[in-house]
């Protein structure tokens, strides 16, 4: 039995890493999925590969952080699909290490840019078609550094640690709405953005996790999809971390 049949996924960030397993695994659990993303090639291969496993796709270059592009974005999906059932605002990016007094102005406005900002935008043009058709489910890629912090990595932190306030903020928001809204928080996990990190040198990643190995990307899509399913009916304004005890 499959869990989506009849629903509407939207991801953002969708050509690389998480976002693309969670794309996969709506579309083969039955949901027509609209993915989105800055970069159009491998956007382009995902839905390709998705149709070809017999899955509904629509692809959308999306910018998170303009605000035209996720307007037009959500418009294109509730035009093509007719709904939004669950958003998963993913899109995110990595900052360059540096201790907080050397990091530039530009650095930092880029990071709260893409992965607070566009969130937030994300999660503007989403709700409102959630409220018009009286249901949803928002989920928010926060990261384990949402709950500590990352030496080198302040803006990065701050940018997450801002997005469990926004997803709880919104959870009461919306919560007599039908509109449920959670965070699921990554470890470390085998995706191109850990591979720049580390800068190809997995095992420096590896030692940081108590459970000795890094995770899947499709083990974060696992955790998205049961938040979005109605075995999640009870959940809004968590924070899930997913992250083999890497926050502990
Ligand atoms: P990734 O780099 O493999 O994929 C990120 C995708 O987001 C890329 O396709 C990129 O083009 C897209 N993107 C970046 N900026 C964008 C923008 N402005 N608009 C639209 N799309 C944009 O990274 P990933 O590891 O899959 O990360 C996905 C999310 O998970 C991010 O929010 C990241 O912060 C978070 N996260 C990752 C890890 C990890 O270990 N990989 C850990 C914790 C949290």
């Amino acid at each position: 039995m499959r869990r989506f049949p009849g629903k509407v996924a939207f991801v953002t960030g969708a050509a690389s890493g998480i976002g693309r397993a969670t794309a996969i695994a709506f579309a083969r659990e039955g949901a027509q999925v609209a993915i989105t993303d800055r970069t159009e090639a491998p956007l382009e291969e995902l839905r390709a590969e998705i149709e070809a496993d017999g899955g509904a796709v629509l692809a959308i270059r999306c910018d998170v952080s303009v605000p035209a592009d996720v307007e037009a974005a959500v418009a294109s999906t509730v035009a093509q699909f007719g709904r939004l059932d669950c958003a998963f605002n993913n899109a995110g990016i990595e900052n360059k290490a540096a201790p907080v007094h050397e990091i530039a102005l530009d650095e930092w406005d880029r990071i709260l840019d893409v992965n607070l900002r566009g969130t937030f935008l994300c999660m503007k043009q989403e709700i409102a078609q959630m409220l018009r058709q009286g249901s949803g489910v928002v989920v928010n890629t926060a990261s384990g550094a949402a709950i500590r912090g990352v030496a080198g990595g302040a803006s990065y932190a701050a940018s997450k640690h801002a997005l469990i306030g926004l997803t709880k903020s919104a959870a009461l928001d919306y919560a007599k709405s039908n509109i449920r809204v959670n965070a699921v928080l990554p470890g470390n996990i085998e995706t191109p953005m850990m591979d720049r990190f580390t800068g190809g040198d997995i095992q420096k990643a590896i030692a940081l996790e108590p459970v000795g190995r890094l995770g899947k990307p499709e083990e974060i899509a696992d955790a998205v999809l049961w938040m979005c399913s109605d075995l999640g009916s009870f959940v809004t304004g968590a924070s899930i971390s997913v992250d083999g005890g890497w926050s502990l």
